[in-house]
C-alpha cells in the first residue's frame, strides 16, 4: 500500500508575517510550504493568508494569478482557508469603504483599522470557547473587526462586543495574530479542521 502523504498547509508568502506562521505550524509537526504561485496553491491541503497590508497582498495576488487559483480551490473544493488580520480582510465579501481586491469567500463585512488611531496596536485576552480555557492572548496590529456576518458565520470570539474571530465551515478568520504568541491552539484548531476536510475528500 502506498504510504499516506501527510497534511500540507501552505502559507501565502507575498508580503507580511508569513515566516512566523510557518514556524508555528512546524512546531505543531505540520508540513508547510510557502505559496507564491498557482502551482503551489494546487499542492496544498489548506492555506493561511498572513497579516500584512491587505491592499499590497491583494495586488500581488492578482499579479501572480493567485486570487483566482485560491478562489477556485476554496469555492469548488472547499479547501480550508485561515486568514489573520490582513488575511481576514482579503477573505471578506465586503470591506467598508473600500473597493480593494479581495477573495470574497467569507460572508462578512469588515472594517479596516477599525480600533482607531489611538489604539492602533494592543493586546487583550480573547475568550474563544471553542478552544477552551484559558482565553487566547490577542495581539492586534492596526486590526480590522467584523461589522456584519451572515447567519452561517459563527462568531468565535469578541473584544468589547466586536467580533474578532469567525468560522464559516472550512473558513477561519481572526483579526488578531496568534502566530505572534506562544499559544498554538488556533493553528492546531485550523490544522485539525484541515485534516478533517482532507479525510473526507
Ligand atoms: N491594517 C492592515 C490592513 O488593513 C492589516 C494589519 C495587519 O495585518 N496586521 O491591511
Amino acid at each position: 500500500m502506498a504510504e499516506e502523504k501527510g497534511l500540507v498547509i501552505g502559507v501565502l508568502a507575498l508580503q507580511g508575517d508569513f515566516a512566523v506562521h510557518q514556524k508555528m505550524l512546524a512546531g505543531l509537526g505540520v508540513e508547510t510550504i510557502l505559496v507564491r504561485s498557482p502551482k503551489e496553491v494546487a499542492a496544498v491541503d489548506a492555506l493561511i493568508i498572513p497579516g500584512g497590508e491587505s491592499t499590497t497582498i491583494g495586488k500581488l495576488m492578482r499579479r501572480f494569478g493567485l486570487d483566482e487559483a485560491i478562489y477556485q480551490r476554496v469555492t469548488e473544493e472547499r479547501m480550508p482557508l485561515y486568514g489573520t488580520c490582513a488575511g481576514l480582510i482579503l477573505m471578506a465579501k465586503e470591506i467598508e469603504g473600500s473597493d480593494q481586491l479581495r477573495l470574497g469567500v467569507l460572508d462578512v463585512t469588515v472594517a479596516r483599522n477599525a480600533f482607531g488611531r489611538q489604539v492602533e496596536s494592543f493586546e487583550a485576552n480573547i475568550a474563544l470557547p471553542e478552544l477552551g480555557e484559558p482565553p487566547v492572548r490577542g495581539v492586534f496590529i492596526r486590526a480590522p473587526y467584523v461589522t456584519k456576518a451572515a447567519e452561517s458565520v459563527q462568531a468565535l470570539g469578541r473584544f468589547e462586543e466586536k467580533i474578532v474571530a469567525v468560522r464559516q465551515g472550512h473558513l477561519l478568520g481572526t483579526a488578531f495574530h496568534p502566530e505572534l504568541t506562544d499559544d498554538t491552539r488556533v493553528h492546531a484548531f485550523f490544522a485539525a479542521l484541515a485534516r478533517e476536510s482532507r479525510n473526507r475528500s
